[in-house]
């Protein structure tokens, strides 16, 4: 049999291989789809697939998937198998960053049309927005907190292409209401692609797409790979025009990720739910802790039943993960002492790994944000970002017991 014929039988297997798991809960999904066995030698692993180029059957034809890496490569391709389905989407892409997915997305939007989007973003999406796309694409950007929907309805005007959203905001923990947000904006206009940026929640606590989102984008360095040893980012729809537009992008844009990191994003995905259900408690039992501390002024995690969100949260959320922030009393010199005397939360950015981490917005992941735009939204200089690992609960409420003194 060629290898023409064997590819040719695949392409049509793998779609009813992943169908088998289409109804299935995450856990399972997470370990078998999109993961068949390999052909040949019958490995169970996904191989690393190390190759920047693929032999061609013949000169002159048609090219096919596997043609170069760039385009195409197996170990990718079952990574977005798995991504695809646990969104509750049909296509995924992933990308050498989630500022890649991020950048990817928004670009789907042209000079001279308007993203309405949430003001509590990322640091490093806000400087994306502000320096790159507001700046030289002449994309009008308009920062918006989603909490009147009245005044919502009235930035709606037909220039609009985007409402971009995170669906748990960073590091304010503020949610929005995203299934009022669609109806309103899909009423106003169908065109309009809504995407959310999912980062905060993982498809273990919340799935954009099953609530009529258009676009979902992960950071998969946080939850989805959850180990701190790489770098990568998803986008994930139901439509195939969009994958095509999104497709043809990664390849002249050469955004896509090494075959390595998506066979360490792979591994990593097989424990998604045993880590998210963990740092799911963990968070919960941390916001709790800090929110009765008498250095702690204030404490955001939607868990919370003091939370304003807490009520939505409850309803739409499995759980509300393991990033809490809170502001601690005494300001930016008492954030740098606690900074110092943690010692099993580490000093670092980033968030949704099995290990504790902690971080001071103001001066760390959103000091790229000029202050004044800091002070609007909320990121105070005594504001602390925790991303609270799988540890024992007990080891971690000693470590920031002794750090509070
Ligand atoms: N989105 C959110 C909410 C993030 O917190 C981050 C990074 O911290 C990103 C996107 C960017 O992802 P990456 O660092 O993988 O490019």
């Amino acid at each position: 049999m060629d290898r023409k014929t064997i590819q040719e039988a695949h392409e049509k297997f793998y779609p009813e291989y992943d169908a088998k798991f289409k109804d299935m809960k995450i856990e399972t999904q997470c370990i078998h789809t999109g993961q068949d066995p390999d052909w040949i030698y019958g490995s169970v692993n996904v191989p690393i697939f190390a190759t920047s180029t693929f032999e061609l059957p013949k000169a002159g034809e048609p090219m096919g998937k596997w043609c170069y890496s760039r385009m195409n490569n197996p170990t990718k391709f079952s990574l977005e198998r798995i991504i695809a389905q646990i969104e509750g989407g049909t296509k995924c892409l992933v990308f050498s960053s989630g500022m890649a997915a991020i950048t990817a997305t928004v670009e789907l939007v042209k000079p001279g049309e308007e993203i309405i989007s949430i003001n509590d973003l990322y640091g490093g999406t806000q400087s994306n927005f502000r320096d790159i796309m507001i700046k030289q694409h002449g994309i009008k950007i308009t920062f918006f907190d989603f909490k009147d929907m009245n005044k919502f309805k009235e930035l709606l005007n037909p220039k609009v292409k985007m409402i971009y959203l995170e669906s748990q905001t960073n590091p304010n923990m503020t949610g929005v209401d995203i299934p009022e947000i669609v109806k309103i904006t899909k009423e106003y206009s169908k065109e309009i692609l809504i995407a959310v940026d999912n980062t905060f929640l993982s498809p273990y606590n919340y799935k954009p797409l099953e609530h009529g989102v258009d676009i979902c984008v992960e950071s998969c360095t946080k939850y989805i790979s959850g180990h701190s040893d790489i770098i990568l980012g998803s986008v994930t729809t139901k439509s195939d025009k969009l994958y095509e537009s999104l497709h043809n992008y990664q390849i002249f844009s050469g955004t896509n990720p090494s075959p390595f990191d998506c066979f360490l994003c792979i591994r990593g995905l097989k424990t998604l739910s045993l880590r998210v259900e963990r740092q799911n408690q963990n968070g919960l039992a941390v916001a709790q802790f800090l929110s009765k501390h008498k250095n702690v002024e204030k404490v955001m995690y939607p868990g919370l039943e003091t939370d304003p969100f807490y009520e939505k949260a409850k309803k739409q959320f499995k759980g509300c993960g393991g990033v809490v922030s809170f502001i601690l009393k005494g300001g930016i010199e008492k954030c740098k002492q606690f900074l110092q005397k943690v010692k099993l939360f580490h000093c670092a950015v980033s968030l949704g790994s099995v290990e504790s981490l902690a971080e001071h917005p103001a001066t760390m992941t959103h000091q790229c944000v000029p202050p004044e735009i800091r002070k609007k939204i909320g990121i105070e200089d005594g504001l602390i970002r925790l991303s609270v690992g799988i540890e024992n609960i007990d080891d971690l409420l000693a470590d920031l017991t002794q750090a509070l003194e």
